[in-house]
């Protein structure tokens, strides 16, 4: 299991602070949500937390030790795109695992039997054009929880989809996270979403982000 601390993060984009001291938390096996309006951030912090930009303050812990740079505790799922449209659904899951060194064979025998339970059997040799999209995001989820990292990052991954899709697929996510107990962190700026996939939510101001409100959920009845 994992936690995940950001203490006081900065960042500025030239003369544009973006980030203005966030400070936040993630418990071993939590899911938490960061809601924010649109520019205030929040890809901002993914990218910080990916290791693809450096925080200009503040610090990045992960169960206590800092971390900078390449970040190797965590798996990521970018909102759109994810998949590559020239490859097979089943070697889109494999790829991460074979960059990090697994033997295609042994990859394919570890992501076979996931592909049932992520509503992709049968779709194996399918392209991501021959997919729905809900059946695209099952499969870039499929890809980011097979590399076995401590903490899942999730930005915006519903986004992109019709509202029924979206729905279905955040009772689906519940289940599977209900079932796996992954440390979740969700960027999106749907409050409903939030609400229903997350123990905890942290509000983002407008940019420069801060943390404007923390709600643990179920919230308390007025
Ligand atoms: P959100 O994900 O909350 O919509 P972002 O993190 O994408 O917000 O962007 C926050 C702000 O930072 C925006 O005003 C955006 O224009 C700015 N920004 C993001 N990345 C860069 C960059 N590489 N250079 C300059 N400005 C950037
Ligand atoms: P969405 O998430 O977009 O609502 P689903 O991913 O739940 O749709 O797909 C519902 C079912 O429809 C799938 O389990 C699959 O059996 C079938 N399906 C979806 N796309 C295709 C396709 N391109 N070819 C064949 N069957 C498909």
């Amino acid at each position: 299991g994992m936690r995940l601390q950001l203490e006081d993060i900065r960042k500025n984009f030239g003369e544009t602070a973006v980030l203005d001291g966030v400070s936040l938390h993630v418990r071993e096996g939590e899911f938490v949500s960061i809601l924010g309006p649109s520019g205030a951030g929040k890809s901002t912090l993914f990218q910080l937390l990916t290791g693809a930009e450096h925080a200009d303050g503040g610090a990045i812990s992960v169960n206590g030790a800092s971390v900078s740079g390449q970040n190797r505790d965590l798996a990521f799922m970018p909102q759109r795109d994810a998949l590559m449209p020239w490859r097979s659904i089943l070697d889109n899951v494999t790829l991460w695992l074979e960059v990090q060194g697994m033997t295609r064979k042994a990859a394919r025998a570890k992501v076979t039997p996931l592909l049932g339970e992520f509503g992709l059997a049968g779709f194996e040799n399918h392209y991501p054009a021959q997919l729905s999209g809900g059946m695209r995001q099952r499969a870039a989820l499929l890809r980011t929880v097979v590399q076995e990292r401590s903490l899942l990052l999730l930005d915006e991954p519903f986004g992109a989809l019709d509202a029924l899709t979206r729905t279905s697929m955040q009772r689906w996510l519940e289940v599977m996270w209900k079932r796996h107990r992954w440390t979740a962190l969700l960027i999106t700026h749907d409050v409903r979403e939030a609400v229903f996939l997350s123990d905890r939510i942290y509000v983002l101001s407008a940019r420069p982000a801060r943390v404007l409100h923390e709600f643990q959920i179920p919230l308390p009845r007025p």
